[in-house]
């Protein structure tokens, strides 16, 4: 099978969830599934499998779940993509809009050295408010963001094309309407 219908499989939709009329994509299910969620880290990475990637960025928290074993199949660092206040030394932090109202992320100031190619890895794409920021932040301690990854897409909602308009290719494994 391809790996689309594979994810489609092995993704657990969960109607009105965390409030009415919304519809969750749970990742758990396909996470606790070995041999797909092997499949979809390998194909999350295929491009760039000896391409140099220096540091892989999660957002926080399935992106920490993913990022991990992206990292180490392309034999990068890690880098960690926090809500405000929760990592401990100096850092960088950047605004961004909510569906209601505002929030800020941040990385460790000293997490990636100007010039390292990374990449940027979350589980799902909606709007893409959540990864333009997490870009500008990497953007501007200087990180050459080679590309945006993501299991899922909802394309529907636009958000590949706020990377794009920064010059971050996306590459995305299975789409929902
Ligand atoms: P965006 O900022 O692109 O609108 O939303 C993407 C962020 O919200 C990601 O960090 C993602 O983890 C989370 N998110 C939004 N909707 C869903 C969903 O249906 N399933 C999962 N797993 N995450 C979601």
């Amino acid at each position: 099978a391809d790996i689309a219908s594979e994810l489609d499989a092995a993704i657990r939709t969960i109607p009105n969830y965390p409030k009415p009329g919304v519809v969750f994509r749970d990742i758990t299910t396909m996470l606790g599934n070995a041999p797909v969620f092997r499949r979809t880290v390998d194909e999350l990475v295929a491009p760039w499998v000896g391409a140099g990637i220096d540091k892989v960025a999660g957002i926080e928290a399935r992106g920490f779940i993913l990022g991990g074993a992206v990292a180490h199949q392309l034999r990068a660092g890690f880098a960690p993509i926090r809500k405000k206040g929760k990592l401990p030394y100096d850092t960088v932090r950047i605004a961004y809009s909510l569906e209601y109202g505002v929030d800020e992320m941040e990385m460790h100031r000293d997490a990636i050295e100007p010039g390292e190619k990374v990449i940027l890895i979350d589980d799902l794409i909606a709007t893409g408010g959540t990864a333009e920021a997490a870009v500008k932040l990497l953007q501007q301690i200087g990180a050459n963001v080679v590309a945006a990854v993501f299991v899922i897409n909802l394309p529907d909602l636009g958000g590949a094309a706020k990377l794009e308009a920064l010059n971050v290719p996306v590459r995305t494994l299975v789409e929902f309407p």
